[in-house]
């Protein structure tokens, strides 16, 4: 008899706190709402002033349509809506994180030069070179993915990330410190497999030993190499991620990321042959490698991840906010 009254009491109790669980996760609803209010509305983020470096113009657009703009140029549309969305969310993180941190172009907040800021091209652009059959589903799948994830972006301890990417990882990201100096908190090496099931993940670079001499000139003026001594080019460190940290040739020693530039190839994670005359540098993934791999958010997003899976598989202690 006693247990029935403790039930009916525990029951009772139940019953009557329902209505402050819900009072209190509405409550918070409403408060989140008004910070989203406050980023977006702010003409800061409600509109970008895109830079166009082939015509030196400046375009006004609101955050989504510039979005459809970087999304369908940065990633290849084929792939996973769930991809697509992380590549969203980042996109919008970056671009966020840019304006806050001031552009780096006068009277506007970003260009549409990957290797400045972020590549962006025209819906009528992007149309013209995707074929007939798949144009309007790929278009659709873009405005989608950026829709899904209005307003979306990463923080962490409450500030907008630099959310970094590239397009193939080649198995195992970077650290942001090996490539430009700076440690970032939320970005680790991170191992994905299945990205060499993509053509960005193995490339190769043949130069003849002259043409390995002109390049190396253009950017070392006191080059000098004697191809016959043994081994006049050779890795001589590798760092944490697999990549080359130091390699010399001739007389010189050369990052990896120094000898990416310096050469053209891919990524800093190669290794390097003599065959007969010539210099092959076989590259492994395409990019800097820092954050969020693209390939490999396909990977996972073939494998079950949602677009929040996939972001916090490369961004570590982030939050996303709406
Ligand atoms: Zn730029």
């Amino acid at each position: 008899m006693k247990k029935i009254i403790i039930y009916i009491i525990i029951f009772m109790l139940l019953v009557f706190s329902i209505p402050f669980i819900f009072t209190n996760v509405k409550f918070e609803e409403t408060s989140s709402e008004n910070v989203i209010e406050n980023i977006f509305d702010d003409s800061a983020y409600g509109t970008i002033r895109l830079f166009h470096n082939s015509d030196s113009t400046i375009e006004e657009l609101n955050m989504n349509e510039y979005l459809y703009g970087v999304v369908s140029a940065e990633m290849p549309a084929s792939y996973e809506l769930e991809a697509l969305k992380a590549q969203a969310i980042v996109a919008r993180t970056y671009t966020i994180y840019k304006i806050k941190n001031g552009s780096k172009h006068q009277n506007a907040d970003i260009c549409d030069n990957s290797n400045c800021c972020q590549a962006w091209i025209s819906k009528e652009n992007r149309m013209a070179r995707w074929d007939e059959a798949h144009r309007q589903e790929y278009w659709d799948k873009i405005v989608k993915s950026v829709n899904d994830t209005n307003r979306r972006y990463i923080t962490y301890n409450g500030e907008p990330i630099n959310a970094f990417f590239h397009s193939n990882s080649g198995g195992k990201t970077e650290l942001a410190v090996n490539v430009w100096g700076g440690d970032l908190p939320y970005l680790k090496i991170v191992e994905t497999s299945g990205e060499e099931a993509y053509s960005a993940y193995s490339s190769e670079v043949v130069l003849s030993k002259d043409e390995l001499i002109v390049k190396m000139h253009e950017n070392y003026s006191d080059f000098d190499i004697d191809f016959k001594e043994n081994e006049p080019i050779k890795i001589l460190e590798f760092n944490e991620s697999s990549r080359v940290k130091k390699i010399k040739i001739g007389n010189k020693e050369l990052s990896g990321v120094e000898a990416r530039k310096v050469f053209g190839l891919r990524s800093s994670n190669f290794s390097v042959k003599m065959e007969g005359d010539n210099i092959k540098f076989s590259v492994i993934g395409y990019g800097h490698g820092v954050g969020l791999s693209q390939s490999g958010s396909d990977v996972l997003a073939k494998n079950g991840y949602d677009c929040d899976g996939i972001i916090k598989y490369y961004f570590k202690d982030i939050e996303i906010i709406e």
